[in-house]
C-alpha cells in the first residue's frame, strides 16, 4: 500500500493554505479532490472580500483568525503577486433609526481590535454621490483578492515545498488504524487505498459526511451541516462604486445583508442574501429580482432595475441552524476527539477565505502541534 505523511481532504483555499503550510514542516502532503482541479467548491463562489474582522463575537475563531488572517493575506498578496485591492468598505444607516446599530457594530469591532471611523451622511454623500447614508462607518482594512489568483499560488508554494494536488478523486471513506490512517478513494471508476500518518478533512459542504465515514471517530463530534444558499445579481454597464457598501447586518447574524460588492475586473455585484435550502442548487431564480431591487435602493436609490442580471450563487456550510443562534468555525483534533493525527473542519463560512492562512497556522501548530 501507497504511504504519504498527511493526505488534505478538499482542495478548496482552506485544503490549499493548510496542505502548503504542512508541506514546510512535512516530507509529503497529498491534497485529493472529487473534482478535477483546485477551487471548484465554496472557494469559488463567494463575495471575494478580505474582511476586516468586524462582526465576529470576540474571542472566537471567527473573530481571531479573521484579524490575523487579513493582516497575513495583504502580506501575501504583496510578495506573491495575487491580485487584490483595499477599497475600502462603508457600513450605511439609511435612516436614524439604524444609527444605533452602526455604533454597536463600531464598539464590537473595536474589541476585535478593528478601528471603523464614524462618517456623517454628508461625508458619505462628499465620497459616493449616489449612496444614501444619514451615517457610515468607514473600515479601511476591507478588500478584494482573486480566490483563483490565491488558491493558484498556494498550490505553487505547495508543489514547490514537495507536496502535490490530485484530482478527480474522491475519498469514500477513512479508518483509523495502529500509527495513522487508511483512506479509500474512488477514481476514474477505480478504488484505491493508501496509507498515511495524518488526516486534514477539509472537505466544506462534504465536511460531515466525511467525518462520518470515518472508522474509529465517535458521531458525537460531527455537527449538523445547514445549507445555506447566497445569490448575487450583477449591475450591467457602468457604476459609480468606489467602496464596498455594506447595509446595517441583518439581526439573525446569518447574513451581511444584500451588498454592493467590487470585483477586480471592475464589477459590481450586489448579494449575497440568505436562503436556507435542502439541497445544494446554483440557480438565479429572476422571480428575486424585486427583492434585491428593494434592498439595494435603500441605500442606493438610483439603481434601476432592469439593469440587474441574475449572476452566480454559492452554498455557505453552516452551522448555524435556521433561526438558531449564530455559530463559529470548528475546527477539531484528538484534544476534542482522541484520533492523533485527524483534524475535522466544519462551518468554514464566510470569513474562511480571508482567514485562510491563519487557520493553515493554527491547524499547523496549535492543533497537530508540528
Ligand atoms: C456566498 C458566499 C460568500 C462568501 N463570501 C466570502 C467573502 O467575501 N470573504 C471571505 O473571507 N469568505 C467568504 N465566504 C466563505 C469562503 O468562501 C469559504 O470559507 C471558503 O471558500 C471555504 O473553503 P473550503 O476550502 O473550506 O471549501 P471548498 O472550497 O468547498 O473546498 C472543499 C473541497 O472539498 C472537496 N470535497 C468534498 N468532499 C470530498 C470528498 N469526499 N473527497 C474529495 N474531495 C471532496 C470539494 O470538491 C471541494 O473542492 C463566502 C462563502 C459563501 C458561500
Amino acid at each position: 500500500m501507497d504511504f504519504v505523511d498527511t493526505c488534505v481532504i478538499g482542495g478548496g483555499v482552506i485544503g490549499l493554505a493548510i496542505a502548503r503550510a504542512l508541506a514546510a514542516a512535512v516530507p509529503d502532503v497529498l491534497v485529493v479532490d472529487q473534482a478535477a482541479s483546485i477551487g471548484q467548491g465554496i472557494s469559488s463562489r463567494n463575495s471575494e472580500v478580505i474582511h476586516a474582522g468586524i462582526y465576529y463575537p470576540a474571542d472566537s475563531l471567527k473573530a481571531r483568525l479573521c484579524v490575523e488572517g487579513g493582516r497575513q493575506l495583504y502580506e501575501y498578496c504583496q510578495s506573491h503577486g495575487v491580485a487584490h485591492q483595499r477599497c475600502g468598505k462603508l457600513i450605511v444607516a439609511a435612516d436614524v433609526t439604524e444609527e444605533a446599530a452602526l455604533l454597536n457594530i463600531q464598539d464590537l469591532a473595536s474589541v476585535n481590535g478593528v478601528n471603523l471611523s464614524i462618517w456623517s451622511g454628508a461625508q458619505v454623500t462628499d465620497a459616493q454621490a449616489h449612496i444614501r447614508a444619514s451615517m457610515a462607518l468607514f473600515s479601511p482594512l476591507t478588500g478584494i483578492v482573486s480566490a483563483h489568483d490565491l488558491m493558484q499560488s498556494l498550490l505553487a508554494d505547495l508543489e514547490q515545498r514537495g507536496g502535490s494536488f490530485v484530482g478527480s478523486t474522491r475519498v469514500e471513506a477513512i479508518e483509523a488504524v495502529d500509527g495513522g490512517f487508511v483512506v479509500l478513494c474512488q477514481a476514474d471508476g477505480a478504488e484505491y487505498r493508501f496509507g498515511c500518518r495524518s488526516v486534514i478533512n477539509a472537505a466544506g459542504l462534504g465536511a460531515q459526511v466525511l467525518a462520518g465515514s470515518c472508522k474509529g471517530l465517535d458521531p458525537v463530534h460531527i455537527p449538523p451541516l445547514y445549507l445555506c444558499k447566497g445569490l448575487y445579481f450583477s449591475l450591467k454597464g457602468k457604476h459609480p462604486f468606489k467602496h464596498l457598501i455594506y447595509p446595517v447586518p441583518e439581526a439573525s447574524g446569518a447574513g451581511l445583508g444584500v451588498h454592493a460588492t467590487l470585483d477586480l475586473g471592475g464589477r459590481v455585484k450586489f448579494g449575497p442574501n440568505v436562503e436556507y435550502v435542502d439541497e445544494a442548487d446554483y440557480s438565479v431564480p429572476e422571480a428575486r429580482r424585486e427583492d434585491y431591487f428593494q434592498a439595494i435602493r435603500r441605500y442606493y436609490p438610483q439603481i434601476e432595475k432592469a439593469r440587474l442580471v441574475p449572476d452566480y450563487a454559492g452554498i455557505r456550510p453552516k452551522l448555524q441552524a435556521p433561526g438558531g443562534q449564530p455559530a463559529d468555525f470548528v475546527i477539531q483534533g484528538p484534544s476534542v476527539h482522541g484520533l492523533i493525527g485527524l483534524v475535522n473542519l466544519f462551518g468554514i463560512e464566510s470569513p474562511g477565505l480571508t482567514a485562510a492562512l491563519a487557520i493553515a497556522d493554527y491547524v499547523h501548530t496549535d492543533i497537530l502541534g508540528y
